[in-house]
């Protein structure tokens, strides 16, 4: 995939954290199949459904079992999110074998792509996905900080 294919994929997420409720950090994660075709797409909803689970990334990937493949496996897709996934999150995605994760904005104090935690590329997991952070980030994180600036 190139660099393009992944800013589009990013612009789709921020298209799906837009649909965040007022009291949920707008935070977008959408599923592609190999072919780029979208396959799932949610906005985190943790407020919304009273769920401490309900990431955006969850969500995504439970619809995309639903509907991809035979089973809950999703080899060959990518998970493409506008926020640094966490470590339920980074786990979960290892778990449901995502070939590819794409994110924008970097998270400094609970990201575990990369910036707190690396819990993808462990090398003690047999099965790693590929990754690119940072991808359209300055628009990403402008989503937050603008919803973060309204509730001050
Ligand atoms: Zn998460």
């Amino acid at each position: 995939m190139t660099l393009q294919d992944d800013e589009r994929m990013i612009r789709v997420a921020i298209e799906a954290a837009r649909a965040a409720t007022d009291a949920d950090v707008p935070v977008g994660a959408v599923v592609f199949d190999a072919d780029g075709v979208e396959v799932s797409r949610a906005v985190n909803s943790r407020e919304a459904m009273s769920d401490p689970t309900a990431h955006a990334e969850i969500m995504a990937l439970r619809e995309a079992a639903r509907v991809y493949g035979d089973g809950w496996r999703l080899e060959g897709t990518t998970l493409a999110v506008t926020l640094e996934p966490c470590t339920m999150c980074a786990g979960a995605l290892v778990l449901a074998r995502v070939s590819r994760v794409v994110f924008g904005a970097w998270e400094p104090k609970t990201g575990a792509v990369g910036s707190l935690w690396d819990v993808v590329r462990d090398r003690r997991l047999t099965h790693r996905p590929q990754v690119r952070g940072g991808v359209l980030e300055d628009e990403c994180a402008g989503i937050l900080e603008d919803f973060f600036r309204e509730r001050r």
